[in-house]
């Protein structure tokens, strides 16, 4: 066996330091977004593949045997890439996402939205001082709206030069606890929370915290997975999977 994990989340390292202590040889693909990333146990290569076919081809020459997509629910293209080249190749895929938030308690009082766009106007309706935790990748989305707006933004790497000087921004990753993010969404005076429904406890302090701030959540849906691809969302279910 040799098994190649899309990772970049900490559901991907989890599963690699599984396989590694059982001896099963393991590759982690990371996209090579993050300056300095967590490296999970064993193999790892970075940077994009250079699509379905550059990854079909990998999985031929590096004699993998199996492939596991375990990057974050919201990264669709290499989703789609993973399960095509998978298919091309004809190893089997097995699609391993933690599960959504649909299910926490606090979420039916939280606003869901299909889009970034939406998230913005229905947070526009909410509240004055967004604390924006979507994600890097989807900060320009926000831009003409917000460039003179009061919002603080979460991300992990610097923004570049054309962040709007309106915008206060932190950099950190999770894991998250509920006290750190009480006392920086009262710090800042954020009166919304914009999130997407990444699922996990690694992110989900700010829910909390929200909720004992009486601060209104908007919540970005889930994108759908991929066609055709068998889906578990526990680690055991995954070795499971691999292993029998
Ligand atoms: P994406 O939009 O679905 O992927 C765009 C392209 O980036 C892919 O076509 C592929 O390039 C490359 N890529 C993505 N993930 C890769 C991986 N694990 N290994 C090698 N190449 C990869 O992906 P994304 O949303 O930008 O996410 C990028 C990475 O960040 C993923 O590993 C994901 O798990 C992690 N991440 C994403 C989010 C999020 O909110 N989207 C949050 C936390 C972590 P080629 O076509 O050249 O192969």
């Amino acid at each position: 066996m040799r098994v190649l994990i899309l990772g970049g989340t900490a559901e991907a390292r989890a599963l690699a330091q599984a396989l590694t202590d059982r001896a099963v040889a393991v590759v982690s693909s990371l996209a090579g977004r993050v300056s300095t990333p967590r490296l999970p146990a064993g193999e790892v290569r970075i940077g994009g593949f250079g699509g379905i076919d550059g990854l079909a081809e990998l999985i031929s020459t590096d004699s993998i045997t199996h492939v596991v997509d375990a990057t974050h629910p919201y990264a669709t293209t290499m989703s789609a890439h993973g399960v095509a080249a998978a298919d091309r190749a004809g190893v089997p895929f097995v699609r391993y996402a933690r599960p959504g938030w649909r299910s926490h308690a606090l979420a039916g009082g939280w606003t869901w939205v299909s889009s970034y766009a939406e998230a913005q106007i229905a947070a526009d309706r909410l509240g004055s001082r967004p604390f924006i935790t979507t994600g890097r990748q989807t900060l320009t989305h926000y831009l003409d709206g917000w460039w003179d707006r009061r919002a603080l933004v979460r991300v992990v790497e610097p923004l570049g030069e054309q962040a709007p000087s309106a915008w206060t921004v932190v950099l950190d990753r999770g894991p998250y606890e509920v006290d750190a993010e009480l006392s920086l969404m009262s710090r800042h005076g954020v009166n919304v929370l914009l999130t997407k429904d990444s699922g996990g406890s690694y992110t989900a302090a700010k829910l909390t915290a929200a909720d004992r701030l009486s601060i209104p959540v908007v919540v970005v849906r889930r994108p759908d997975t991929p066609t055709g691809a068998r889906e578990v969302s526990t680690l055991d279910d995954v070795l499971a999977t691999l292993l029998h």
